[in-house]
C-alpha cells in the first residue's frame, strides 16, 4: 500500500494550532458537547461494524468473533461506563481542611489537560485508537489520533469516518510511519498516550521530555501463566490456550509462557493439546476462527524464536510464509535462557518451562521485566496471596487469562517495562485530567491572618 494516505508533515502546525485554538475557545469543555460526541463516537462504531469487519479481516484475518468480542463490544461497554458517570466524575471534588485553614474552602477541579495526541498499534487497531479517545473526549481534550500504518485498510476507515461523525474542529485523525511520527512528536502536547512496544514507547518518552509533557505508556512484555499441581488442569489448559490463539497470540496480555511444576507438565501437555483440537480441531490453516500473523517481518521474527529454541515442539509447529500462517506451537522443557525466552513472543508459540516449587517459578518471574498481566492457576488462595506478594506485574488474572483487559471498573496499565500510567472507565477520565487544586481565603478572616505577615515579633511568634 503506498503512503499517500499519510497525513503532510506540513500539514501538522496547522492541525495542531486549529486544536489549541478550539481548546482555548472552550469548545470541548460543556459536557454537554463531550457527551454527544462520544455519542457519535458510539454511532460511529455501532453504523459502521461491518466496514470495520472487512478492514479487520483484510489487515488481520481476524476472526468476526473476536472481532465483535475484542474490539466492538469492548468500545461500546467503554462508552456506556463513561457517560453513565461522566456526570459525577467532572464534579469539582470537595476536601476537607486542617484546623488551621478551616475558615477557607479548598476543592480539586476536574481540568482537560489540552490537546493531546493518542497513538496506537496494530495488534488491536479500532479499539486501541477509540478506547483511549473517549477518556479524552470526556475529560475535555482535544484530540490528535494516529492508528498504527501496518494496519492500512483499518487506518484508511478511521481516517474516512472521523470527519463524518467527529467534530474536525476538536478531534483530527492523521496517518503515518516513523518519519511521520518523528515530526509530529517534535510538536508540542500537554499529553502524549502511546500503545506499543518498550522499544519505541522510550522514543515517545524522550521526545516527550523535550517538552516536559506527561505520558501514557501502554507497552507489552512477557506475561507469565504459573501453573501449581493443585490446579484444575482441564480448565487451566482451555483458558491459557485460548488466550494464546486468540489473535493468533497478538495480544499485548497473552500469556507469553507457561512455568510450571515438574510433576504437572505432561498432563498439562495432553490438556493443552486436547484443548487445542477441541477449539480449532485438525485442519487450523483453513478454520476461519483463527486469525494470521500482521506481516512477513513479523513472521520471520517469531520463526526464528522457534528455530532456535532447545526446547520439544509437542504440539504444531507448521507455518506458510505465504499465508502468514503460524499454527499453535506448544514447547515443552524450554530451558531458561532459550531464544523464547529473550524477549516478548507476540505470537501463537507457548513455551512451558518446569520448575521444582513455586519460589523457583518466583524467582525466575522476578528476573526479568516486570510484565504487563500474569496469571497464578491454583486452587488454593493462601497459595495465590503468597505468589502475589511476590511477583510484581501490571495486572493479574487468578486461575484465568485476558479477562481483567475488559473489565471498565479497574484500571489497565503496565509498570516499569511494560508501561506506566494506566487507563479504562474513570481511570481513562483521570488520565486526561489535570487535577487542579484550588484553595480559597475569604477576605473577612484577614485579622486572623495578620500573624503571617512581618514583622515577625515575639508576641505573633507565640500564637
Ligand atoms: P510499535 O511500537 O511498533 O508501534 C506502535 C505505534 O508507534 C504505531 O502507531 C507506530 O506508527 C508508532 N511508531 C513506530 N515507530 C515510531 C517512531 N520511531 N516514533 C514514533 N512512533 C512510532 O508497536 P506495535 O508493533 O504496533 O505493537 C506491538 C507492541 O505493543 C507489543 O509489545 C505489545 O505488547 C504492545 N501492546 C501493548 C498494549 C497495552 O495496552 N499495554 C496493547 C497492544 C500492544
Amino acid at each position: 500500500m503506498d503512503d499517500n494516505r499519510y497525513t503532510k508533515i506540513n500539514e501538522f502546525p496547522q492541525i495542531i494550532q486549529q486544536l489549541r485554538t478550539s481548546f482555548s475557545e472552550q469548545l470541548t469543555k460543556p459536557i454537554e458537547y463531550r457527551k454527544s460526541q462520544i455519542h457519535q463516537l458510539y454511532k460511529l462504531v455501532h453504523e459502521n461494524e461491518e466496514p470495520i469487519i472487512q478492514a479487520l479481516v483484510k489487515d488481520l484475518s481476524k476472526p468476526k468473533s473476536e472481532i465483535l468480542t475484542g474490539e466492538l463490544f469492548v468500545i461500546k461497554q467503554e462508552i456506556t461506563e463513561i457517560v453513565n458517570n461522566l456526570d459525577e466524575w467532572v464534579k469539582p471534588e470537595k476536601v476537607t481542611l486542617p484546623l488551621s485553614l478551616r475558615m477557607g474552602t479548598s476543592y480539586i477541579r476536574k481540568e482537560p489537560k489540552g490537546t493531546v495526541l493518542i497513538i496506537a498499534p496494530w495488534n488491536y487497531p479500532i479499539l486501541l485508537a477509540l478506547s483511549p479517545l473517549i477518556g479524552a473526549i470526556a475529560a475535555g481534550c482535544t484530540v490528535v489520533c494516529k492508528p498504527s500504518e501496518a494496519v492500512p485498510h483499518c487506518a484508511n476507515l478511521l481516517g474516512e469516518l472521523f470527519p463524518k461523525y467527529l467534530d474536525q474542529n476538536a478531534y483530527r485523525l492523521v496517518q503515518g510511519g516513523p518519519a511521520e511520527m518523528t515530526k509530529l512528536l517534535e510538536h508540542r502536547f500537554d499529553h502524549i498516550f502511546y500503545t506499543g512496544s518498550s522499544t519505541i514507547g522510550k522514543v515517545i518518552m524522550t521526545a516527550a521530555a523535550k517538552h516536559l509533557t506527561s505520558v501514557t505508556l501502554e507497552l507489552g512484555g512477557k506475561s507469565p501463566a504459573i501453573v501449581l499441581k493443585d490446579t484444575d488442569i482441564s480448565i487451566t489448559a482451555k483458558r491459557i490456550i485460548w488466550a494464546k490463539i486468540y489473535n493468533c497470540g497478538q495480544t499485548c496480555i497473552a500469556p507469553d509462557y507457561i512455568i510450571c511444576e515438574r510433576s504437572v507438565q505432561s498432563a498439562l501437555i495432553e490438556a493443552l493439546t486436547k484443548a487445542l483440537s477441541e477449539m480449532l480441531g485438525t485442519e487450523i490453516q483453513t478454520n476461519t476462527s483463527y486469525a494470521r500473523i500482521i506481516n512477513q517481518r513479523h513472521f520471520d521474527r517469531i520463526q526464528a524464536l522457534v528455530k532456535g529454541t532447545k526446547g520439544r515442539i509437542v504440539v504444531g509447529g507448521d507455518t506458510d510464509r505465504s499465508d502468514l500462517y503460524i499454527a499453535p506451537t506448544v514447547v515443552a522443557d524450554v530451558p531458561k535462557g532459550d531464544t523464547l525466552m529473550e524477549s516478548e513472543i507476540f505470537g501463537p508459540i507457548l513455551p512451558i518451562l518446569v520448575v521444582d516449587n513455586i519460589d523457583e517459578a518466583i524467582e525466575f518471574v522476578n528476573s526479568g521485566e516486570v510484565p504487563l498481566a500474569f496469571y497464578p492457576f491454583s486452587s488454593n488462595n493462601n497459595t495465590i496471596e503468597y505468589i502475589l506478594d511476590r511477583v510484581q506485574s501490571g495486572g493479574v488474572c487468578i486461575n484465568d487469562c485476558l479477562m481483567h483487559g475488559a473489565v471498565p471498573t479497574i484500571p489497565f496499565g503496565g509498570k516499569g517495562n511494560s508501561g506506566m500510567g494506566s487507563y479504562h472507565g474513570k481511570k481513562s477520565f483521570d488520565t486526561f485530567s489535570h487535577e487542579r487544586s484550588v484553595l480559597k481565603t475569604p477576605f473577612y478572616i484577614e485579622k486572623a491572618l495578620s500573624v503571617r505577615y512581618p514583622p515577625y515579633t515575639d508576641s505573633k511568634m507565640q500564637l
